[in-house]
């Protein structure tokens, strides 16, 4: 008697076809398909042939690993915008928060409420310095004393146990600013025991930046940790073109065996706190103390001539590089630069009175801005050094409100875009790979950043000729175009350009640690 031979069709959740796959080696790309089912890719390569709930014909497309963005800023928007649309449309299905030394302080608390929020993105994150010192010593303009500092490693230790993936610094920001290098090593020390890393927004960009690089590398040396450098850049037009000097410096440090890679936004503006315009030991304790100091002729008259200074050493003439992005006293200002700003108040067209009206809007509690200060030429040369990552530095925006970066909006579609298909600066393959197996492997994200079996399921299809960063400083609020389908987790959440409203995102603990 002969039995019927019905070979049945494996079924999955989600099946790829036709596609171009970049795996996110770095290896070129080949036709083929890709199986997905409970959250991971189950299947791929040519002879994939599975029954699926749902399939994706990708002829034409690039399949590629989700993205992953390892330089973000999501505190205190996540729930404004779960969603994150910026970012899911830019093709960033992995963020890691907690950078330039601000974060929550109690990690575990934090990543609960990520889960029982529910993003669209995954979230890892670091620990920030910054945050910790405050817990501890507040806007103190002093070293620590034993007793704080021991404060501030058990902080750093329960972060790491909880599972963040490293710990950073923000030294240009208050109370970086006031903290010496041993401080720092001293809790690095505590993110390396955990086998986390070190990600620095470093004490200088400009100027000083070699004495800055120096610093993290010793950070890197003496606490035996992995080294990330964000948002790698030379700052003023006076320092273009020193990327010649910083990028050996990267080089070196490697081949001397410290574990250090940097990541940069591809754009020639910065985007930060006016603060970073005053003088630090001016910015020390709270608001009431910086507006008593600030009324005092003697130093505003100080801090007036070295704003002034540091315009020169710029060539400026005006603080017309300096465009605030949200002032939350008066919205009419976001938009404008400071040199704008200064003649709508009525005041004289010189730096000196640009000066005062930066030091009113410090007054009244600050602002965001973008500062336009880097060259096209260094973006490139850092580009082209192959352990940097792409990374927006961004929050999750929330439309139409105020005038941020577009690095929030378009950082991964101008590389493809610009970078990639216009100037070929660096190829398809090799950008997809920056922007996910590297990130992976450095931030320990074991089971993302590739197209292959047993890894999570963070897709994206996109099509490489029509990928397309739509937002600008004039209009920021404009999604990217050319990602037609983003999957995270196995769960389809863009399809035809469009955000289901699918969140299917999750926390992301420290894998090497747990
Ligand atoms: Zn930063």
């Amino acid at each position: 008697m002969l039995f019927p031979v019905t070979v049945l069709a494996q079924d999955c959740d989600i099946l790829i076809i036709n596609g171009k796959i970049i795996d996110g080696t770095g290896n070129n790309w080949y036709y083929g398909n890709v199986a997905v089912k409970n959250g991971k890719i189950i299947k791929t390569g040519r002879d994939v042939n599975f029954s699926a709930k749902k399939t994706i014909d990708a002829r034409g497309f690039i399949v590629a690993p989700g993205f992953i963005d390892v330089h973000t800023h999501l505190e205190g928007n996540e729930a404004k915008n779960p969603e994150a649309t910026n970012f899911i449309l830019d093709g960033v299905t992995t963020c890691v928060t907690g950078n330039c030394g601000a974060s929550e302080t109690d990690i575990k608390k934090y990543l609960t409420w990520i889960d029982s929020l529910q993003l669209s993105v995954n979230v890892a994150t670091l620990i920030g310095h910054n945050d910790v010192r405050k817990a501890v010593m507040g806007r103190a303009n002093r070293d620590a004393t034993p007793d704080e500092l021991k404060q501030m490693e058990a902080i750093v230790d329960k972060a790491m146990q909880d599972g963040a993936v490293g710990f950073s610094t923000g030294l240009i920001y208050i109370p970086g600013t006031y903290t010496k290098t041993p401080e720092i090593v001293v809790l690095a020390k505590v993110a390396a025991k955990y086998n986390g890393l070190y990600a620095t927004h470093m004490r200088d960009e400009g100027d000083s930046i070699t004495f800055a690089i120096e610093e993290a590398l010793t950070v890197g040396r003496l606490a035996k940790i992995p080294v990330e450098i964000s948002h790698f850049k030379l700052s003023g037009q006076h320092n273009w073109g020193r990327s010649k000097e910083t990028v050996p410096m990267i080089e070196a440090a490697r081949r001397e065996g410290i574990e250090v890679t940097i990541d940069q936004y591809p754009y020639t503006a910065s985007s930060t706190s006016i603060s970073t315009l005053i003088p630090d030991e001016i910015l020390a304790d709270e608001q009431d103390s910086i507006n008593a100091r600030l009324q005092r002729p003697e130093i505003r008259k100080q801090v007036i001539n070295s704003m002034l200074e540091r315009l020169k050493k710029r060539k400026l003439k005006h603080f017309s590089y300096a465009v605030v992005s949200n002032f939350i006293p008066d919205t009419s200002y976001n938009g404008k630069s400071i040199e704008q700003i200064n003649l709508l108040k009525g005041r004289k067209h010189t730096a000196r009175e640009e000066a005062l009206t930066v030091i009113d809007i410090l007054m009244q509690g600050g602002a965001n801005a973008v500062f336009h200060g880097m060259s096209d030429a260094d973006v490139k040369r850092i580009m082209q050094y192959p352990f940097n990552m792409f990374a927006s530095d961004a929050s999750i925006r929330v439309l139409n409100l105020g005038m941020p970066h577009p690095r929030g909006y378009g950082t991964n579609a101008r590389v493809l875009a610009k970078y990639v298909r216009e100037e070929k600066v660096i190829s398809l393959e090799e950008a997809i790979r920056r922007m996910t197996s590297l990130p992976a492997q450095k931030f320990q994200l074991k089971d993302r950043g590739l197209i292959m079996e047993g890894m999570a399921a963070d897709i994206v299809i996109f099509d490489e000729k029509e990928v397309q960063d739509i937002s600008t400083y004039e209009k920021p609020h404009a999604y990217s175009k050319g990602f037609y389908y983003v999957i995270v987790n196995g769960v389809l959440t863009v399809e035809n350009e469009r955000h289901l409203g699918v969140k299917a995102g999750k926390a992301l603990y420290h894998q090497s640690y747990l």
